[in-house]
């Protein structure tokens, strides 16, 4: 499938630094920051440098050293969270998943006990 990639959106507007950010971690190819809205005691956003638009995105076309930059800014991010007890990582796509912001990113979100994920469960 194809992906389109629009610079404009607000987390490609943070890499480049024209808005601000409250950074967790950083390496060459991945930024983590707390979330603006935070749902839950740790709330952290961990986002790849690279133009990709979604999850699916990003484990199609990322570069190897890509992937394991973003998978080691995660680490990093829950090893210094205070995640021990657990937490959830979610990456909302497109429209049915709610995704909002069309940069991949991937929310980590624990620090205390969450409630199931879906209705029902
Ligand atoms: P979603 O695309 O639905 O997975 O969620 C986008 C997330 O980005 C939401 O949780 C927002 O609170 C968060 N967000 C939007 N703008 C900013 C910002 N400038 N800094 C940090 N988080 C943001």
């Amino acid at each position: 499938m194809p992906f389109t990639y629009d610079d404009q959106n607000i987390f490609a507007k943070i890499l480049r630094g024209e808005i601000p950010n409250s950074t967790v971690f950083e390496n060459d190819h991945a930024l983590a920051f707390h979330d603006i809205n935070p749902g839950a005691k740790v709330h952290v956003l961990v986002i790849p440098k690279g133009p990709y638009v979604s999850l699916d995105h990003f484990a199609a076309q990322a570069t190897a050293p890509e992937q394991v930059g973003f998978m080691a800014a995660v680490a990093e991010v829950c090893r210094i969270s205070g995640v021990e007890e657990g937490f959830r990582a979610i990456a909302n796509t497109r429209a049915h998943g709610v995704q909002d912001v069309p940069h991949f990113h991937m929310h980590i979100i624990g620090g205390a006990q969450l409630g199931r994920m879906l209705p029902g469960d």
